[in-house]
């Protein structure tokens, strides 16, 4: 920690960069580090290469995270929410920026390798054991003596209110609950930022998630439980990808199942998949992002694949087959 105090200390352009199609975490974390490092009068820019979901626009100074390219010198890059460049979907950093003294990695995903591994002049702060990157932001605002603003409140709460699932995935803890009694103090709303992200959706969005539900497939053999939505279906109702956050947890719940699984057809043509499951249920669904090329949490965890949607769910489902065989 104290590593990354004086490099945030002594850098006066920092540049904060997160994962591809940013989360809540990614995009809270971003928006609180950044009107932190702001107070203390730092030059900050905040950079996504994918776009921000509406439902993130009632956060103070979401306007500042651009998708604008003007690569120049940065005393210090700061990454959030992951540990290495090719997360965050640019395709080459140089596009971004043109050099960069400095490197900070906040993150809270278990990791084999991380950026620090490739580059000189690197500091990790990650800690898997972390319900959310915004609980890590918080600790290194107070370690610089930041003052908590109702609005570095508002972007951090949300990043832990959507990481543990509205407090109620099993990486709620009491680190997690304290700092959002400290946010709340400050003035923000738990209410307010559910409604905001919960309870804003269309109706075709609504029954785009019907057409899912459906649509769930459960498998006795490998636990799964799998569903699936095509660009197709989106298209015709109008519905864009970011409206399906939250679907992979509602076909979590069904008891009976191991885990679940959603696929989705991306605009570039590629397959999203999410994965979830729960503490009870004994699968750590990371084994399988990891061996599809992603990652993420034991419980929560995402991955990205070429083909079609038929084809991937019987080879996932066939390879799960196989991994369970081989425990
Ligand atoms: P989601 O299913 O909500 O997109 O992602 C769940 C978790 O898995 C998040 O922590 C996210 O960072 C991680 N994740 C999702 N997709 C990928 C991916 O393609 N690669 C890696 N390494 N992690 C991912
Ligand atoms: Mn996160």
């Amino acid at each position: 920690m104290q590593q990354a105090i004086e490099l945030i200390q002594s850098s006066d352009n920092i540049l904060i960069l997160s994962h591809k199609k940013p989360d809540g975490d990614a995009i809270g974390s971003m928006l609180g580090l950044a009107t932190g490092l702001k107070s203390l009068g730092k030059r900050v820019q905040c950079f996504s290469n994918d776009i921000i979901p509406d439902v993130f626009n009632f956060l103070p100074g979401i306007s500042q995270i651009e998708n604008k390219t003007h690569p120049e010198h940065q005393d210090l890059i700061v990454l959030l929410d992951c540990a290495l460049f090719s997360r965050t979907g640019i395709e080459n950093i140089k596009d971004v920026v043109a050099s960069f003294d400095n490197l900070l990695i906040i993150d809270h995903h278990p990791k084999k390798e991380t950026e620090c591994d490739n580059i000189q002049n690197c500091v990790n702060i990650i800690d898997y054991k972390i319900s959310s990157t915004a609980v890590l932001v918080f600790n290194v605002l107070k370690e610089l003596n930041i003052e908590i603003t109702k609005d570095i409140a508002n972007c951090l709460l949300t990043g832990i209110f959507t990481d543990t699932g509205g407090f109620q995935h099993s990486n709620t803890d009491s680190e997690s609950l304290r700092a959002a009694a400290e946010f709340m103090k400050k003035g923000s709303r738990v209410d307010k930022i559910s409604r905001n992200i919960f309870s804003t959706k269309s109706l075709a969005a609504i029954k785009l998630w019907g057409i899912a539900l459906r649509r769930i497939k459960t498998n006795p053999e490998n636990g799964m439980a799998v569903s699936y939505i095509n660009k197709s279906d989106m298209d015709s109702l109008g519905v864009q990808e970011e409206e399906l956050m939250g679907l992979v947890n509602v076909i979590n719940t069904i008891s009976d199942s191991k885990f679940s699984l959603l696929l989705t057809e991306s605009a570039n043509n590629k397959i999203k998949g999410s994965l979830r499951s729960e503490e009870y249920k004994g699968i750590d669904v990371s084994r399988i992002a990891r061996s599809l090329g992603g990652g993420g949490h034991k419980l929560a965890s995402g991955f990205e694949i070429n083909g079609d949607i038929e084809n991937s769910i019987s080879q996932i489902s066939d390879m799960i087959v196989e991994m369970k065989n081989e425990k």
